[in-house]
């Protein structure tokens, strides 16, 4: 079993790389993904457990994405991390992300909501992407709610008064540059309902000229009806199909091997990657 998109505590999920990796290998995975947001921090520690325990690694990222205040997922697999234009977007997005945490929490805190900038910053391990699950985790902690997800429903979702956007690239811009690191972009979970908006059939023909080489149309966020037009439209832009967890460890309900990907679709993700290697065992 293929699973292409997992996180651990280098951005918003719960476990550490290695044990993402360990993770993977009690699910009966055969090959996964690391796909943080916004960093490729957790990589080496992944790549040390991978070679450890026997299991294959896809060193990737979720790149962060706007359009016109709409949220856009990329995964970007197999890049070069140290690709300057690379590196530098995505320092800007965790730059911004930063200062956007500390505005959605004074927006709380001023509400009289039980968190702190200290409070939130305690939740987010040395250097990783800090996110809104992080001060979901603090509330969590403080009692105020049971769970990420309660958290997300009551106060920090995208039309909740205290959200705050950040800095992210336009999605072809983001295409352009992961291609251009060697990477091989394959859009996440577009359509997500639990997003700001969906990404429109227009915008994957976009994004598709500009170099996108795959859809994740297998997503727990998809139901039927969504898979099958994804997976039309991939067919018709001549994209891959990616079927994947978004594994956040105990942050969400997404379970590895949950959705997978076909062993010809990894290959050919494998082919037109020039930037790193896939981790074998
Ligand atoms: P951010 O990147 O800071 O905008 O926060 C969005 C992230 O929060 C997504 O990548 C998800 O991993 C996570 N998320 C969104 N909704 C929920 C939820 N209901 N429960 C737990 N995590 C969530
Ligand atoms: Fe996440
Ligand atoms: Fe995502
Ligand atoms: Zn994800």
């Amino acid at each position: 079993m293929i699973d292409l998109h997992a996180h651990s505590s280098a951005s918003d999920g719960t476990e550490p790389p290695a044990g993402v990796v360990a993770s993977a290998v009690a699910a009966g995975l055969a090959v996964v993904a690391l796909t943080d947001h916004d960093t490729t921090l957790g990589w080496a520690e992944a790549t040390d457990a991978a070679r450890a325990v026997g299991i294959t690694l896809v060193p990737g990222i979720e790149v962060s994405c706007s359009r016109r205040h709409r949220s856009v997922h990329l995964l970007a697999y197999l890049p070069d991390p140290a690709d300057p234009v690379l590196v530098a977007e995505l320092e800007q997005a965790r730059d911004s992300r930063e200062s956007r945490l500390d505005r959605m929490v004074a927006r709380m805190a001023a509400d009289g909501l039980p968190v702190s900038v200290e409070s939130v910053r305690a939740e987010v391990e040395p250097g990783a992407t800090a996110g809104r699950p992080h001060i979901a985790d603090a509330l969590v902690r403080a009692g105020a709610v049971a769970d990420r997800d309660e958290a997300f429903a009551r106060w920090l979702g995208d039309t909740s008064p205290y959200y705050v956007s950040h800095y992210a690239p336009d999605p072809v811009r983001a295409v352009e540059v992961v291609r251009a690191a060697g990477g091989v972009p394959v859009v996440a979970h577009p359509l997500s309902r639990t997003r700001t908006g969906v990404v429109t059939d227009d915008l994957l023909e976009e994004l598709a000229a500009a170099g996108l080489a795959g859809i994740e149309a297998r997503h727990r966020d998809h139901d039927p009806a969504a898979v099958r037009h994804l997976t039309d439209v991939a067919r018709r832009l001549d994209l891959v199909v990616t079927g994947s967890s978004d594994y956040h460890g105990e942050g969400k309900p997404n379970r590895l091997g949950e959705n997978t990907t076909d062993p010809e679709v990894l290959e050919r993700i494998e082919a037109l990657a020039t930037g790193t290697e896939v981790v074998r065992p």
